[in-house]
């Protein structure tokens, strides 16, 4: 319970320490980003998301402590229990159950958050449809993969006791390249249509760009993201033969050619420099500490009995090992922050080199007005919660 206390409070000062900044003076380099307008509206976005977030985490934060004042999860352990005596089916039951009542509680506030606040900033494409189409979706997903895993580590756990966390470790990791090379191909078309570049003039620009700089041109997709929203990404994914970048229609709609290739030259640059490679060593590193960690506690029947649980068993101190490892996984999680940071400016640099900096920073403008994003963040929040530079720090690295 500290544990989860002193997250809240922690987070409740970065979100302080960052709406101080909110009306702070715009440096030089971003004073074009917003007409007046359009910068009166990203200050409403910045304040209402504020509000929205202070709502949700104090609620999380005092269901999460009534959850284990009243034993919850004993309850919830008990009404498995009932079903099967099995430890696999007991945990799956278990873990089901948590994800049903986390879903249903959480539900209203994904509603109110697509169609009522991007809805009123005009980012909302989502139909009540589509919403809820991916929710059934998700839970599929949720069932064969989270349901997989944690069938197979406990399957594991109970086979082989002491050395499980070796075990464990190379199942996880033979997962985890599975999915990182196989998503785009399995799990992206469920959401979404991903198609080859369009016949005619972007498609030669992009080609002659590829064809510089040795990328294959049949690995750049476009991907219908105005399918939910009008803000726009891009992004580079998977490993080898499966590699892909992929380019978001919004994209195309809203940037011009050479801004296109600029930023499809930056995606071509964490290629280069191996950024997904490098994630995925470091992916399977942080599994084989977790699970060493995790093996640790295994054997101590307190965890369990911590979470109102009569009887001991690991699916409990998987979730009770969640929390307690949390302080962990930030401090693992800044340093992954900042290695992320890094790479983007590596990316934009390998952009600048092999295309053209003015191109990518009217880009990156452009993406950061259409998203309202927030142009004066305090570096403190920074620091913890941003996988990317700021606008302005990236413009000042590319212009040095
Ligand atoms: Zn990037």
């Amino acid at each position: 319970m500290s544990i989860i206390i002193f997250n809240f409070f922690l987070e409740r000062i970065l979100s302080l320490l960052n709406s101080s900044r909110y009306d702070s003076k715009l440096p030089e380099e971003v004073r074009d980003v917003y007409d007046n307008e359009q910068y009166y509206k990203s200050q409403e976005y910045k304040k209402v998301n504020e509000r929205f977030s202070l709502l949700t985490s104090t609620f999380s934060f005092l269901l999460i402590l009534s959850i284990l004042i009243f034993h919850v999860f004993g309850y919830f352990d008990q009404m498995a229990r009932s079903v099967t005596s099995n430890p696999i089916l007991v945990a799956l039951l278990f873990f089901a159950i948590i994800m049903l009542a986390s879903d249903i509680v959480n539900t209203p506030f994904a509603l109110y958050d697509t169609f009522v606040i991007e809805e009123k900033f005009g980012f909302n494409k989502t139909t009540l449809g589509t919403f809820f189409l991916d929710k059934l979706k998700g839970w599929f997903l949720a069932a064969i993969i989270g349901g997989g895993v944690t069938a197979l580590i406990i399957w594991i756990y109970l086979l082989t006791k002491e050395m499980f966390w070796i075990y464990a470790w190379i199942a996880v990791t033979g997962i985890m390249i599975f999915i990182n090379m196989f998503s785009s191909t399995l799990i992206v078309p469920l959401f979404n249509k991903q198609t080859p570049l369009e016949d005619g003039p972007l498609k030669d620009a992009i080609q002659s760009f590829c064809d510089k700089v040795g990328f294959n041109l049949g690995n750049v997709f476009v991907i219908d993201g105005s399918k939910r929203s009008t803000k726009s990404n891009a992004y580079f994914t998977g490993i080898g033969s499966k590699k892909r970048i992929v380019l978001y229609d919004t994209l195309i709609n809203d940037l011009s050619e050479n801004e296109i290739v600029a930023v499809l030259a930056h995606e071509i640059g964490h290629y280069k420099k191996k950024h997904s490679l490098t994630n995925i060593l470091l992916g399977v590193i942080q599994t084989g500490i977790t699970l060493y960690v995790f093996s640790l506690f295994t054997v101590n029947p307190m965890l369990s009995w911590a979470l109102g649980a009569k009887v001991h068993s690991i699916h409990m101190v998987i979730l009770a090992f969640g929390i307690i490892y949390s302080p962990i996984s930030t401090v693992v999680g800044l340093a992954l922050n900042q290695l992320s940071r890094s790479y983007e400016y590596q990316a934009d640099q390998y952009a600048k080199k092999y295309s053209n900096s003015d191109d990518l920073i009217a880009a990156l403008k452009k993406l950061s007005s259409k998203s309202l994003s927030n142009l004066t963040p305090h570096p403190v929040y920074v620091f913890f919660h941003y996988s990317h530079p700021t606008l302005l720090q990236r413009i000042r690295a590319l212009k040095k």
